[in-house]
């Protein structure tokens, strides 16, 4: 009786949390209706913040909801919605939350109305590359976390894709000093949109759907989105001339699968295993479909659509740099929650950066073409 109480949430929440060897088996209860657990089927579903089957997100979530079906043998089918299907794209937290969907696929920035900490769970400037994320996440701390700053909301976090460093975005103008970015009116979400608008800009917070339109109708003057795929996709390249990297406010931004705790946990242990690890599949292959598909559309966007592709000058990503530090310690003085975040993330940044400095970074800088 002891062991089966020790093993009832706790053992689920690992499932998630913890490294992938650390899930433990948790007994089964027999449902209301006196249905083993094993012979009972779940039908789920996935509310989304991408529209519907868009390429790299919106299939990335069909994959995760193909990948739940398919490993459970039927027992657990998940149905996909697009932003708007069902619910709007900004509000697929909260119907995670109250239960109307079990499970959402978004990006953690896009709930800091919610928590100030969930932030640093998506993309902080200038900070941790998509291998550095998972790392953190899964061996360095940041999972059980995660798990305290939705614990609240009854929601659990799970990664579940990866878009590796993104691109800087699609401007009309050059940016050749931090002075062109005054009055600069640009989509870009987040943390990424506070330093904007300290840099002197006014930041726009708009679902990905939203975009083209409102950059080719000029209620917005330049817009980030994923990179060279997705950009490509949105057709960004009609509305804009200059595209502009490193995308330095996004460096490697984790997706996430958030699933409604209670829904969750009165599955029984083996179709829990199965949510958790197909996320970790999902993970990893969102981010290998990026790192591959990236490649070809940057250069149909070069050869065929002639888009002028430009770094950004030195001078303004140090700019951008001095005032991302400042922005991201500032959200460590909001509650005691971002503050621990921000303690770990920042531990394990530091560790990492030295460990790759003499790494990724000295053998990318040597190994030429
Ligand atoms: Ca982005």
């Amino acid at each position: 009786m002891k062991r089966r109480q020790f093993l009832g949430t706790a053992g689920a929440s690992a499932l998630l949390t913890g490294g992938i060897l650390s899930g433990c088996g948790q007994e089964s209860n027999p449902t209301a209706a006196g249905v083993a657990p094993q012979q009972q089927k779940y039908q789920w579903k996935m509310v989304t913040t991408w529209p519907k089957n868009f390429p790299g997100l919106g299939t990335g979530a069909n994959s995760l909801a193909r990948l739940i079906g398919e490993m459970s043998g039927g027992r657990l089918t998940v149905k996909v919605y697009g932003a708007n299907e069902l619910v709007p794209a900004f509000e697929v937290f909260d119907a995670v939350s109250s239960g109307t969907a079990e499970l959402g696929h978004g990006a953690a920035y896009y709930w800091k109305g919610k928590s100030e900490a969930a932030q640093f769970f998506a993309a902080v400037p200038f900070g941790m590359t998509a291998q550095e994320m998972n790392a953190w996440l899964y061996y360095g701390g940041g999972m059980p976390l995660w798990a305290e700053v939705y614990a609240p909301f009854g929601v659990l976090p799970a990664a579940a894709g990866n878009t590796g460093l993104q691109m800087g975005g699609w401007f009309n103008k050059e940016i050749n000093g931090v002075e062109d970015l005054q009055g600069l009116k640009m989509r870009i979400p987040g943390l990424g949109g506070e330093v904007l608008k300290r840099a002197g800009g006014t930041p726009v917070n708009l679902p990905g759907g939203e975009i083209f339109t409102s950059l080719q109708s000029g209620t917005i003057d330049a817009t980030e989105w994923v990179g060279p795929y997705n950009d490509l996709a949105f057709g960004l390249y009609k509305a804009a001339k200059y595209y502009y990297y490193p995308g330095w406010h996004e460096p490697g931004t984790t997706l996430e699968c958030l699933l409604n705790k209670q829904a969750f946990e009165a599955l029984p242990a083996d179709l829990q295993s199965i949510v958790s690890n197909a996320c970790r599949v999902a993970n990893a292959d969102m981010l290998s479909e990026y790192t591959a598909r990236n490649n070809t559309a940057l250069q149909t966007l070069v050869n065929e659509h002639h888009v002028d592709v430009r770094e950004f000058p030195r001078p303004v990503l140090d700019k951008l740099r001095v005032i991302s530090e400042q922005v991201v310690a500032e959200i460590a003085g909001q509650d005691a929650m971002s503050a621990k975040v921000y303690e770990s993330y920042q531990h394990f940044r530091k560790q990492v950066v030295a460990w790759h400095d003499i790494s990724e970074r000295t053998y990318l800088n040597v190994r030429g073409d």
